[in-house]
């Protein structure tokens, strides 16, 4: 095992407190590895609220974190390693693992929480196979800018505390800034891990990470009779929420193959994904979604996809034999339907402002969508000013509002109706001028996306969909 390197006294002070329990997991799981050192590491954004509140010190951070953050110096009690998984990606089954990330270990925080701390972009591993092992600075401020815009929504997601800059360049369709981002989440256990594990055909070492994914995510599941039929039934019902958080802010996530899915019900892996502006169901936004696979409207069905090889990793750890555990995991797996349902109607209800049920509810909420793919409407725009709907569909509103017994309802759908999401030109312009050193356009929009739900003298600009004429938003992979 590597041993890491000594660390200098302030870095101790920054209040880093390891544990490292992924890494007391059998060895099959990961291999030991050590961030490769850049030529000139410096930190281009800080995450003040998300150090405080992992207990680390900002003002410590700034002034010595940019070696941890680049992966030159690793904190005191960390024990750094690359995550091995599988996934099916686009469909197919294949073995992957951290190719250019490295789990530093899980911070502690002083009221008892436990977070992984992953650097994303901080060289070669085991896992690499053709890649580099590292990131350009416009994806990692990509993924910093997107994650901490759903946090503020109120979507659980992985979260970014920095991104450091490595002094190289990294070569992509042309040389672009090298950049590392500290990446934190409740753990980075994919749908692909347990993929990973059943593919190996050791039970015991399946049984291990069932233990450590419910121990982690689902503790009231320790002790229960069919634990992995528990799992897989809350996975489900994460997932079933978070899809339908997804759905109803207009987040395209891009890429939903099953190692992009995590165990927790966070979203993870912020690659091509982007927001609908104009709303229509068959949007994709990425290069590589040639048949629209994982598009707007394909998510939910594609989640129940994910779950179903969820399913089939944890068969060997369900009772009675291959067709009693089938039978219990195909009933578990069916409800996904009605639980996704149940979350996106209620989410819808609250985006129209209704505290109350009605059996046309649902309907009420198709035809405003129906509306919006007629004409093309912005879907942010048109929640957080539900007045500027055709006529006839605002009457029938207005008259289901009317039936509302708590009131007022405007202020029900402000705090449904986000105003600031991270738009798509907001973004890119953001990333174009940190590429060419202003970082002004980034911390300003950073700035805005933590307020969603206000509408403020400051975020106006940042309130309005794309300039006319600016043609449909592509994202690329090559991140
Ligand atoms: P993604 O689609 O970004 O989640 O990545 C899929 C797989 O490719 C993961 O195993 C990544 O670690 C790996 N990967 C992506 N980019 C690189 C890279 N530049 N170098 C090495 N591995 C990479
Ligand atoms: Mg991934």
């Amino acid at each position: 095992m590597p041993h890491p390197p000594p660390t200098s006294p302030t870095l101790a002070a920054a209040g880093w407190h390891f544990d490292n329990s992924y890494a007391r997991l059998p060895e099959a799981l990961f291999t030991r590895t050590m961030p490769v050192p850049v030529r000139d590491p410096r930190c281009v954004s800080l995450n003040d609220p998300l150090a405080r509140d992992l207990g680390l010190d900002p003002d410590v951070l700034r002034e010595s974190g940019a070696a941890v953050f680049a992966g030159n110096e690793v904190p005191p009690g960390a024990e750094p390693l690359a995550q091995a998984y599988a996934g099916h990606q686009f469909g197919h089954f294949t073995n992957l693992g951290d190719g250019r990330a490295i789990l530093l270990g899980e911070q502690l925080t002083p009221d008892g929480r436990r977070f992984d701390i992953q650097l994303k972009g901080s060289g070669r591993t085991p896992y690499s196979r053709n890649g580099d092992g590292r990131a350009a600075l416009g994806p990692m401020l990509r993924e910093y800018l997107v994650s901490e815009g759903m946090h503020a929504l109120g979507i659980p997601t992985s979260r970014s505390l920095a991104v450091a800059t490595t002094g190289e360049a990294v070569l992509r369709e042309r040389p672009l800034p090298g950049a590392v981002l500290t990446r934190v989440a409740a753990s980075h256990i994919r749908v692909g891990t347990f993929e990973y594990a059943a593919a190996l055909g050791d039970t015991t070492l399946l049984a291990a990470l069932l233990d450590h994914a419910v121990a982690r995510h689902y503790p009231d599941l320790a002790h229960v009779d069919e634990k992995a039929a528990a799992f897989l039934e809350a996975v489900v019902e994460r997932q079933a929420t978070l899809i339908a958080k997804w759905m109803l802010v207009g987040f395209v996530h891009g890429v939903m193959n099953t190692d992009n899915m995590a165990v927790s019900g966070e979203t993870i892996d912020y690659g091509p994904c982007a927001f609908l502006d104009a709303y229509d169901p068959a949007t994709t936004f990425s290069s590589i979604d040639r048949d629209g696979r994982y598009a707007y409207a394909n998510q939910p069905a594609i989640a129940h996809w994910n779950l179903a090889r969820l399913a089939e990793s944890l068969l060997p750890l369900m009772p009675g034999g291959t067709e009693a555990a089938l039978d219990r995991a195909r009933g578990l797996l069916d409800t996904f339907p009605t639980r996704f349902e149940r979350h996106w109607l209620a989410g819808a209800r609250a985006k129209l402002g209704l505290a109350t049920e009605e059996p046309g509810d649902r309907e009420l909420f198709m035809a405003l969508l129906r509306w919006m793919q007629a004409t093309g409407a912005d879907f942010t725009a048109t929640f957080a000013d539900l007045s500027s709907v055709a006529a006839p569909w605002c009457e029938a509103w207005q008259a289901r509002l009317a039936r509302e017994t708590a009131s007022p309802a405007d202020a029900r759908t402000r705090r449904a109706n986000p105003v600031v999401i991270p738009r798509n030109h907001r973004v890119e312009e953001a990333l174009t001028a940190a590429e060419a050193g202003d970082l002004g356009p980034f911390d300003r929009l950073l700035a805005a996306l933590r307020s969603p739900y206000e509408s403020t003298a400051a975020n106006e600009s940042y309130r309005g969909g794309p300039p006319a004429g600016c043609g449909p938003y592509r994202t690329f992979c090559g991140t």
